[in-house]
């Protein structure tokens, strides 16, 4: 077992193995967690009483999460000086899974953001967002129920990589003449300058991921959102590769919509397609059903991420995940809305959820169930905090911690 200074782990709990690529869960496993700064403690405490009551009631006690604080963000720097810690990233990479709340974003001080540092450092190389509609939400489209996707973003290259230069920075004078001497290309003196890397290495890595999870997830198609047609070498290779992992590797569960000249997709096989990332946009409002994952580079899956939650009015509620081979984090999507902080009012349907896909991941997928179920229930009957209240007519506004209790109350409700 690991030491570590600041988080106490628990007697009582065993630790999640990898093996051949496959996780290997205890009954009672050892789950890291970030309490996340500003509305972080109020959602957090929600989340947790969801979680622990839907394991509860779904195996009777049989499994449990032992759960582990691990710091990181406003809390972490009070404690101890420092806005994330080594033995942070340890414990993530040691115990394999973990759940974060919002961070604040350190003003000064060298780090960009906290969040990006997280992804860097444990290489989690696949931004996962599932969304769909939960019934009762007001949504701005007519058939918000059609929306049920996955998106799978890119996390470590494109123009997110971080690489760019100030327009009056010395080296990118120096790049500037390299450019005009050698190849000829002459950028204006006061432009600045970002680079864009897409490999085959990240490229594929990602679509491997997100075929695997179709299988896993019997999802029936995955749309390679690219604007190839643009950025031939980048984004149009980054469409290139994908259907090559998919011919190469996958070749027994996959048919290309190229090959099936309008045909039906045979039965059991996941469809394989591409759009130019614009249209996708277009795709995403007026044919809906007819996209399930969608794989896409960094900064195309920032945008169609968001797009799509709002879609199904639930910005505040979309989950998240950041996956690599062998770890996964879990956490909100939206921030630490500082406003809000320990008034139990804000909406902990982003936290919850990504509590429901860690325990999907685990393997946990009665009690993952349970909870969908429960929330539904409760956002039809609309009670609900202020953010889908104000979204919906007739609501009663509830606190963060009244919208947890009435989901652990609506789920006995669907027990088996
Ligand atoms: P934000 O914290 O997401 O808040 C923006 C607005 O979104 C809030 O004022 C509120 O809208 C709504 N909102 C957010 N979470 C909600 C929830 N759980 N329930 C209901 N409504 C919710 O964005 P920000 O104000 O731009 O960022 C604040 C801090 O968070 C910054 O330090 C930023 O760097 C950090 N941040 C962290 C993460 C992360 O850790 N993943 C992500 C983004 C930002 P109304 O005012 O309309 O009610």
């Amino acid at each position: 077992m690991i030491e570590l200074k600041y988080s106490q782990i628990p007697n009582d709990g065993e630790v999640i193995e990898v093996e051949n690529g496959e996780l290997k869960v205890p009954d009672k496993p050892i789950i890291p967690f970030i309490e996340g700064d500003g509305i972080g403690p109020d959602i957090w405490r929600a989340t947790k009483l969801v979680l622990d009551s839907a394991v509860e009631k779904a195996y009777g006690g049989k499994k449990g999460i032992k759960w582990m604080e691990i710091f990181a963000g406003e809390k972490c720097y009070n404690k101890t000086g420092e806005w994330i810690l080594d033995e942070t990233f340890e414990a993530i990479r040691y115990f394999k899974v973990a759940i974060k709340g919002p961070l604040t974003t350190p003003v000064g001080g060298g780090i960009r953001s906290l969040n990006v540092t997280l992804r860097q450092v444990l290489d989690l190389y696949a931004c996962i967002r599932p969304v769909r509609y939960f019934e009762g939400v007001g949504a701005p489209v007519k058939h918000p129920e059609k929306v049920n996707m996955v998106v799978f973003r890119e996390n470590t290259e494109d123009v997110y990589a971080g690489i760019e230069w100030d327009k009056d920075d010395e080296d990118l004078k120096k790049i500037k003449e390299f450019l005009k001497k050698e190849f000829n290309i002459e950028l204006r003196e006061d432009a600045s300058l970002g680079l864009k890397p897409i490999s085959e290495f990240a490229t594929k890595r990602l679509m491997r991921m997100a075929i695997k999870y179709a299988i896993k997830n019997k999802r029936r198609s995955i749309t390679v959102m690219h604007k190839g047609n643009i950025m031939k070498y980048t984004e149009g290779y980054f469409k290139n590769w994908c259907y090559e992992v998919a011919r190469d590797e996958f070749s027994d569960v996959v048919v290309f919509e190229e090959d099936l000249n309008g045909a039906e997709v045979p039965e059991g096989k996941i469809l394989i397609k591409n759009r130019i990332a614009d249209a996708m946009f277009q795709q995403i409002l007026i044919r809906p059903d007819e996209y399930d994952i969608i794989i896409t580079t960094n900064l195309n899956g920032d945008y169609i991420s968001d797009a799509l939650a709002a879609q199904v009015g639930g910005l505040g509620m979309a989950p998240g995940s950041n996956i690599s081979d062998e770890v996964a984090l879990f956490e909100a999507t939206h921030g630490t809305a500082p406003k809000y902080a320990g008034q139990d009012k804000v909406n902990p349907g982003s936290l919850i959820l990504s509590g429901v896909m860690m325990l999907e991941h685990i393997g946990w997928y009665e009690a993952a169930n349970l909870i969908y179920k429960a929330m539904e229930d409760t956002i039809k009957s609309k009670y609900v905090t202020y953010d889908l209240a104000r979204q919906m007519e007739g609501a009663t506004t509830v606190k963060t911690s009244e919208f947890a209790k009435k989901i652990v109350e609506n789920m006995d409700k669907f027990l088996e």
